[in-house]
C-alpha cells in the first residue's frame, strides 16, 4: 500500500520544531523566532501558536501570514538547506514517499529581502543565480533525505501567479532545463488578491510553454478560490494535474471533461476546510458528499495531499484517515495515486 503525498509545499512543511532548531543554530534574530525582551529563542510550542491557523477562514491572508512568518527563517542558503532537509525527513516519516513543491521565486525573493537586498534592483541574471543556489540546496537536502530515509521524494518547481516581474521570472525559468533531471515537473500556485484570484498571466503561460519540452509535467492550482470556469481555462494548457479543482463539482460538463482528458485532481481535504469553508459547505450541500467522493463518482482521477501541514495543523496520515472516514473509495484512490506516481517517475 503506497501512501504517497502528491500535493505538498516546502514552505508549509517546516515544522515548529525544525524552525526552532534552525533559528537557534543560524542565529535568526527575527521577532517571530527571537524574544528580544527575554533574550531567548522561542520554543517549538510557542512557534506553533503563531505558525498554525487557529481555525477556518475565507480570508486566505490568514493562511498566508503563517507562511510569511515561517519564511523569516530563510536567512541564508545554509539555513534553507537545513530547513529543507528536515522538511523532507519529516515528510518521509509521515508517508511512503511524496512530491514536494518548491516556490523558487518566492524563496529567492524572501532570502534577498532577509539579506536587505532590493531584489527588483538586482539584474535578472543575478537573481536567477541566487535562485539556482537555493534550488541546488533544496535538491541536495532531498538527496540526503532519500539516503537517510530510503523513501522516494520528488521535487516540483512552482511559479507564483503573483508574477511580480516578467524579466526575473524569465531568467529564473531559463536555468531550469539544466536541472531537469532532478525536477519532476512545474506548478502554478499563489495567493492573489483582486477580482480574479486564479489568474494565468499571458507571459507566465509563455514561460511554461517554453519549458515544457524539457519539463513536461504541469500542475496548476485552480478551482479553489475561483469557480469551475477557472478549471476550464486551466485545461487549455493541458496540465497533467490540477491542485484542488474541487469546484469542478459545480459543473457536470467540467467533470466530464476532466474524466475524459484523464487529468488528476489533487485533493487536500483539511486545506479546503480551512481556506474555503463557505464554498466547501455549498459544494457538500449540493452533492450530498465531500468533493473527493463526488469527483470519484464522476470518474475523475483523484490523489490526496496535505498541502501545507504546518499552517494547516495536519499530516498526510490525518488526510488519509479523514478520507477513509468520509467514505472515499480507498481502493480507487490508491489506484489513482499509483497511476499518477507512474506518470511522474516514468518521464524522468
Ligand atoms: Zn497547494
Amino acid at each position: 500500500m503506497a501512501r504517497l503525498d502528491l500535493h505538498r509545499h516546502l514552505e508549509g512543511s517546516h515544522s515548529p520544531a525544525a524552525l526552532a532548531a534552525v533559528a537557534q543554530a543560524h542565529r535568526v534574530m527575527d521577532p517571530v523566532f527571537f524574544d528580544a525582551a527575554a533574550k531567548r529563542y522561542r520554543t517549538a510550542a510557542e512557534l506553533s501558536a503563531v505558525l498554525t491557523m487557529a481555525g477556518p477562514s475565507d480570508d486566505a491572508m490568514v493562511f498566508y501570514r503563517c507562511i510569511t512568518k515561517a519564511r523569516a527563517a530563510y536567512v541564508t542558503v545554509d539555513a534553507i538547506a537545513e530547513l529543507a532537509r528536515l522538511a523532507f525527513v519529516e515528510a518521509a516519516h509521515d508517508t511512503d514517499g511524496f512530491e514536494m513543491r518548491v516556490s523558487l521565486f518566492s524563496m529567492t525573493r524572501t532570502l534577498l529581502d532577509n539579506e536587505g537586498i532590493d531584489w527588483r534592483a538586482l539584474p535578472p541574471v543575478a537573481f536567477a543565480e541566487r535562485a539556482r543556489a537555493i534550488l541546488l540546496a533544496v535538491l541536495g537536502a532531498r538527496d540526503a533525505a532519500v539516503v537517510s530515509e530510503s523513501k522516494p521524494m520528488l521535487v516540483r518547481v512552482g511559479f507564483s501567479r503573483t508574477f511580480e516581474s516578467e524579466a526575473h521570472y524569465e531568467a529564473m525559468a531559463s536555468i531550469l532545463p539544466e536541472h531537469k533531471a532532478a525536477i519532476c515537473g512545474l506548478d502554478v500556485l499563489g495567493i492573489v488578491v483582486g477580482p480574479d484570484k486564479e489568474p494565468m498571466p499571458a507571459a507566465l503561460r509563455r514561460i511554461l510553454e517554453r519549458l515544457r519540452p524539457d519539463i513536461p509535467d504541469l500542475t496548476i492550482h485552480a478551482g479553489e478560490f475561483e469557480d469551475h470556469s477557472s478549471v476550464e481555462r486551466t485545461l487549455e494548457l493541458q496540465p497533467q494535474g490540477i491542485g484542488h479543482g474541487v469546484r469542478s463539482v459545480e459543473s457536470d460538463a467540467t467533470l466530464a471533461r476532466l474524466a475524459n482528458d484523464g487529468v488528476t485532481l489533487e485533493v487536500c481535504p483539511t486545506s479546503n476546510h480551512l481556506l474555503i469553508p463557505t464554498v466547501l459547505r455549498t459544494l457538500e450541500h449540493r452533492r450530498g458528499v465531500t468533493p473527493l467522493r463526488a469527483l470519484q463518482q464522476a470518474h475523475v482521477h483523484c490523489v490526496l495531499g496535505s498541502d501545507d501541514p504546518t499552517p494547516m495543523g495536519t499530516t498526510f496520515s490525518t488526510e488519509w484517515a479523514r478520507a477513509e472516514a468520509n467514505g472515499v473509495d480507498m481502493v480507487r484512490l490508491e489506484a489513482d495515486i499509483d497511476r499518477r506516481w507512474q506518470q511522474l517517475v516514468s518521464r524522468r
